[in-house]
């Protein structure tokens, strides 16, 4: 039975109750011996009561007559006590089992009831409508009126069309294990009291739009095989939906949760609505599956909200507000989540949180625009963010630990973020447009955050890889209006300052690449320098050296071996690498010198070069070793 999945505490609870539940329905049956009440007239005038005699008559025929017969019967409201309730409806009701509904056996066309019960609990289909249906009604109002405030107990009646807009229910409600067959419409009703829903079953739609429930609901294990409408209910107190399904659409609109709300493993197989709904105590959605789409903007979550081992199959939309904790650990994406315009305004934990859209080009995750009110609280650990979008929003303080997950930049250049690659014609990505083209400023502006971020937690390494994308994001950002467009972006992206600081060093990064365009220039110098000749400045020599200038050309000694002419060359260029040496560091008294004018413009170029590489190798070995 459905009943013993309580919990034991709960379970204990309600046994203390038990005694006083007892005494009031004793209390009761004693009351009726005196009189007759007329509701309770009414209910024997439709055959509802549990005499012996009435068992075989169907229920419509019961007369006036009989009413004297059955005013000693046990009231049917309550169900009779399990050791004399021999006779009537056998089905067992209240907590733990401990009632007998007893209410007159109900004459069930073969095969349709798997025991003989009362019409209340028959699943009989004559009692959809006409004279059946009209007793079901005068039943379950007059079981409802003798409550009073203390328990109407429906559990497991199979309930036809209901339509009891805007009734306010004085008693507890025990709807469990109810079946309601048809539409079942408690649009506005008002439960004063407990309401009990637990493991019954919504045949058709069920509607609960702008209801109250005033004392907590539980909807545990309730099935809804059609839609479930819950728009702008008011649940003051607890409200229960574990293990609840949804097979079609679930609506939450503008729904308050004043208490607690629990979801906790209930299953949304269809579209799911949470559209400004408020949450004002926690909000536990642990391990419920949303099957398709679930949309949750312009929610508020005032205190906790678990989406701890969640799962999404369809889109999820979260323009929502998350006041206190948000918590995402485990809870798995399928789709992308839109988490456009959110707003964290305490923490949030992304923790092995995984975002795994099928598609490749599809973003994973959304976070344009969001706000992080306390960034430093904002936690991404164990997360694959290499196709998360984060531009229009400050990143520069959220936490993501080194397990973080960014995509790889080509050719193995550091880290990259989707806005960088991502098909511009996605709707998703309109703010990072301009006239057309990617907006590479936005672009540069995540990275520059991001390097920041890194930075600000001494990690540089990873610093670095975001500063390369910041500096390519700026060479890529070319003029994008005025004359002579291509050229100047093609200037731009291949000849600017920028980009030379890329060839150089890639932008800092790398002080291998200096060192080698400076080894480069010195080869280049050095073969260069005797092509207009090298002058021998020895000192002390006098002004006779001056004229001494050698080239490829005058070295050249045609009577010579091959073997020579080639030991001679070579001699030329050693004596050459060394002057571009000297040419490179300063040195005021060279052995040679580049001869005017042409070696010493080259010898200029080498100097300049030379130099500015040796700045950039330095620069680069202070941005890979600093601390
Ligand atoms: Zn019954």
């Amino acid at each position: 039975m459905f009943s013993s999945s309580r919990g034991g505490e709960e379970r204990n609870g309600q046994k203390r109750k038990e005694p006083t539940l007892r005494a009031v329905v004793h209390s009761r049956i004693m009351a009726k011996e005196q009189e007759v009440a007329p509701a309770e007239r009414l209910a024997v005038e439709g055959g509802i009561a549990s005499d012996e005699s009435a068992v075989a008559e169907p229920e419509i025929e019961a007369n006036e007559d009989r009413v004297e017969e059955h005013v000693n019967e046990p009231d049917s409201n309550a169900g009779a006590e399990g050791d004399n309730g021999e006779t009537g409806c056998p089905i067992w009701m209240g907590y733990d089992n401990a009632l007998r509904c007893g209410r007159t056996l109900h004459a069930t066309p073969d095969g349709i009831d798997e025991q003989p019960v009362c019409l209340m609990h028959s699943k009989d289909p004559c009692k959809q409508s006409g004279p059946l249906y009209k007793t079901f009604w005068r039943e379950f109002e007059r079981t409802l009126e003798a409550a009073g405030e203390g328990e109407a107990r429906f559990e497991q009646f199979v309930f036809p069309q209901l339509f009891i807009v805007g009734t306010k229910f004085q008693a507890v409600c025990q709807f469990s294990e109810a079946t309601f067959t048809q539409y079942a419409n408690f649009a506005g009703a008002t439960f004063s009291q407990f309401a009990n829903f637990a493991g019954a079953t919504f045949t058709q739609n069920a509607d609960f739009s702008g209801a109250s429930f005033t004392q907590g609901a539980r909807f545990f294990g309730t099935t809804f095989t059609q839609d479930a409408d819950f728009d702008g209910v008011n649940f003051t107190k607890e409200a229960d939906f574990e293990t609840a399904t949804f097979s079609q659409g679930a609506k939450f609109t503008c729904t308050t949760f004043e208490q607690r709300a629990s979801f906790v493993d209930a299953t949304f197989m269809y579209e799911t609505v949470f559209y400004d709904a408020t949450f004002i105590h926690d909000a536990i959605f642990t391990r419920t599956a949303f099957t398709r789409g679930a949309d949750f903007s312009e929610a508020t979550f005032a205190q906790t909200a678990k989406f701890e081992d969640t799962v999404f199959r369809g889109t999820a939309y979260w323009s929502a507000t998350f006041a206190q904790t948000a918590k995402f650990e485990d809870t798995v994406f399928h789709e992308t989540a839109y988490w456009h315009s959110c707003c964290f305004l305490g923490q949030a934990e992304f923790r092995s949180t995984k975002f795994k859209p099928q598609g490749k080009d599809m973003p994973s995750a959304i976070f344009a625009l969001t706000k992080f009110s306390k960034p430093g609280e904002i936690v991404f650990d164990d997360v694959d963010l290499s196709r998360a979008l984060f531009h229009n929003c400050d990143v520069s303080q959220v936490w993501f630990s080194p397990s973080a997950h960014w995509a790889e930049r080509k050719g193995n250049r550091g880290l990259a973020v989707f806005e960088e690659t991502i098909p511009l014609e996605q709707e998703v990505v309109e703010g990072l447009q301009r006239n057309g083209q990617r907006d590479y400023r936005a672009v540069a502006q995540i990275y520059q955050q991001l390097k920041k971020n890194y930075d600000s937690r001494l990690d540089y390494w990873t610093a670095n890889e975001f500063h390369f994308g910041e500096m390519e994001m700026k060479r890529l950002a070319v003029p994008t209006d005025g004359r002579l467009l291509w050229p100047r972006q093609w200037l731009h992206r291949n000849l600017s300052f920028v980009a030379w600081y890329k060839y150089a060093s890639d932008y800092g990064n790398s002080y291998r690449k200096p060192m080698l365009w400076l080894l480069g220039v010195l080869l280049a110098a050095a073969l260069l320098f005797p092509i207009p000749g090298l002058e021998l400045r020895q000192a002390g020599s006098g002004n006779t050296a001056s004229s001494a200038r050698v080239t490829y050309g005058s070295v050249w000694d045609r009577q010579n071996s091959w073997t020579n002419k080639f030991w001679t060359e070579a001699k030329l260029i050693g004596k050459s690498g060394i002057t571009a040496i000297d040419t490179a560091t300063f040195q005021r008294t060279p052995e040679y010198a580049p001869a005017y004018p042409w070696g010493r413009v080259v010898g200029i170029f080498e100097t300049l070069l030379t130099s500015s590489l040796f700045a950039l190798f330095l620069l680069a070995i202070r941005r890979q070793f600093r601390r």
